[in-house]
């Protein structure tokens, strides 16, 4: 078999393995570097996870739906001499979202959610204030301190021990909750967050208590045209800079040679020349199969199995008929609690056992957005947290899908009474389909569970110690899942190298 790469490789170029967003971020920035840049991505359009698919006229948006801190985009496109709001539409979004419970109790998230605390559980005010100072306190060290860092060595992290100790890192963003409110509802309604970057509030670090200092002080945004338009607004940056898409290729391993990188082999035997790869792909799928040749110094098969992984998704995609007039009640973010929430997150997260009961967050962006279903109708996702494929024996979604499908039917019939007779398309992911169509370990939606002990210096480096050259970008890598933390991540691997007419003779490899 050949190993000599096809293209020739010259000091300029760049390959980035993968097209999510943190993919295209860090294209982005290294082509305001002047990095003439490939991004490779298998699927046949840019975004991974922030893609969307569209069926019998309606878009499903795959992933992400909440755009928190439109500053992280503004910033990228400053980066690259040019302005955010020219070519995406934000729309800040005002309830946030709702919360509701069995008993019928509901919280609107909004800029003024003391108002709804109030009517909620009067005797928390005192203690949601105190919450919302923790929050505030935590963003300042976790967010402006941390995020946009690189924290491939460990002083990085022992620098910042000390205020973590000070607010109490290695509480749960649960416990900490708990220690500031009474009621069940308000636990939930505070604690929840991490779930949407992969990770269990029994087990995350307080420090995750930030997010609600974020939603306050910057809003709740969806993106005009979904995720999908922020990917194609980035995919038309990167070819105003002289770089490229490939769509459709699957990189098949990152060719390594005296310990650097020199090029990536596609699954179809195609060869390409680079001395930098920056891999967008799973950090797991990453070391594990793209550097499979490899030895590893840190990130061995062994130390990536006993990873905790993020949960598992199932997410059910449908359009209604003729239903925008209907269910008045329900608007564009509603997470539904089901009977249980601390056993619900147990068997999702440790015990892997498939529950009958569950929590639901709905999606209706046909509330904000009309080019999402044809006129009239709606197009939804319901998404349930389920275990991943890690788990000993694991779901088989073959034998189960049908059954748990009908179950969520159940309870949708509560909030949209009346939808399935309205059906008139859908689309179902698994998390055998996580692993399919993103490659990702375990079919898990959001790559390593944001855990103490695997963040920040932990967790996978933005600077390989496995190969000189080599760059990780995305969920699986510091600071972690969420559009905020991918598009940090471009930006930390964008000043750790150098610009391309003074490039290193030799691209450095973490702890050297
Ligand atoms: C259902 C869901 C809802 C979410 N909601 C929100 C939200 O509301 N707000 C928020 O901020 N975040 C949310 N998230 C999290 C957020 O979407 C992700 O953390 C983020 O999009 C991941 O981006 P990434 O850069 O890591 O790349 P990914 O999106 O994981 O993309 C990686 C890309 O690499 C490609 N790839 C992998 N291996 C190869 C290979 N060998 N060769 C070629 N290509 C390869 C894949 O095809 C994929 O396109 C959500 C996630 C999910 C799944």
């Amino acid at each position: 078999m050949q190993t000599t790469p096809q293209t020739k490789e010259t000091s300029d170029q760049a390959l980035v393995i993968g097209a999510g967003l943190g993919g295209l971020a860090a294209a982005m920035r290294l082509g305001a570097k002047g990095y003439r840049v490939t991004v490779l991505d298998r699927l046949d359009r840019p975004g991974g996870r922030g893609s969307s698919i569209t069926q019998d006229g309606h878009r499903f948006d795959l992933g992400p739906t909440i755009v928190t801190v439109p500053a992280v985009f503004e910033n990228l496109w400053t980066a690259c001499g040019r302005e955010f709001s020219k070519d995406v539409d934000l729309r800040p979004l005002d309830p946030f979202y709702e919360v509701r419970w069995p008993d019928g109790s509901r919280f609107r998230a909004s800029h003024d959610m003391e108002a709804e605390v109030e009517r909620l559980s009067p005797r928390d005010i005192e203690g949601f204030r105190k919450f919302l100072k923790d929050a505030k306190r935590r963003y300042v060290v976790g967010f402006e301190g941390m995020v946009a860092k690189p924290m491939n060595r460990l002083s990085d992290t022992i620098r910042v021990l000390p205020e973590f100790a000070r607010l109490r890192a290695d509480k749960s963003i649960l416990g900490l909750v708990r220690s500031r409110v009474r009621d069940e509802r308000l636990r939930m309604a505070l604690s929840f967050h991490p779930l949407f970057i992969g990770g269990d509030p029994r087990h995350v670090t307080s420090m995750y208590g930030l997010v609600s200092h974020l939603e306050m002080m910057f809003g709740v945004h969806y993106a005009m045209g979904g995720v999908q338009a922020i990917a194609d607004a980035m995919v038309k940056v990167i070819q105003s800079q002289g770089g490229e898409l490939r769509l459709g290729v699957e990189a098949d391993e990152i060719l390594v040679e005296n310990s650097s990188v020199r090029g990536v082999r596609l699954k179809d035997g195609e060869m390409l020349a680079s001395r930098l790869v920056i891999s967008n792909a799973d950090a797991g799928h990453t070391y594990d199969r793209l550097l499979k040749k490899t030895k590893k110094r840190r990130w061995t098969p062994e130390k990536l199995k006993r990873q905790r992984w993020s949960m598992g998704l199932f997410v059910w995609y449908f359009g209604t008929k003729n239903s925008r007039a209907l269910w008045q009640d329900v608007g564009h973010h509603t997470i539904v609690n089901g009977p249980r929430y601390e056993g619900l997150l147990k068997d999702v997260f440790i015990t892997g056992r498939l529950a009958n009961d569950m929590s639901l967050y709905l999606h209706r962006p046909s509330i904000t957005d009309p080019s999402v279903a044809p006129a009239g109708d709606d197009t939804f996702y319901a998404l349930s947290p389920v275990p991943n494929l890690a788990h000993k024996d694991s779901v088989d979604w073959e034998i189960k899908l049908e059954a748990y499908k009908s179950k969520v039917a159940a309870e949708l019939e509560k909030i949209i009474p009346g939808f399935q007779d309205r059906l008139s398309t859908d689309l179902v992911f698994t998390p055998q389909d996580f692993k399919d169509r993103y490659l990702s370990p375990h079919g898990c939606g959001f790559s390593i569970e944001p855990r103490i002990l695997q963040s920040a210096w932990f967790r996978p480096h933005n600077l390989s110690e496995e190969a000189r050259g080599l760059y990780l970008v995305g969920a699986g890598t510091h600071p972690g899942a969420g559009l905020p933390g991918v598009v940090s991540s471009a930006e930390i691997v964008a000043n750790l190298i150098p610009d391309a007419n003074v490039q290193l003779d030799t691209p450095r490899m973490a702890a050297e």
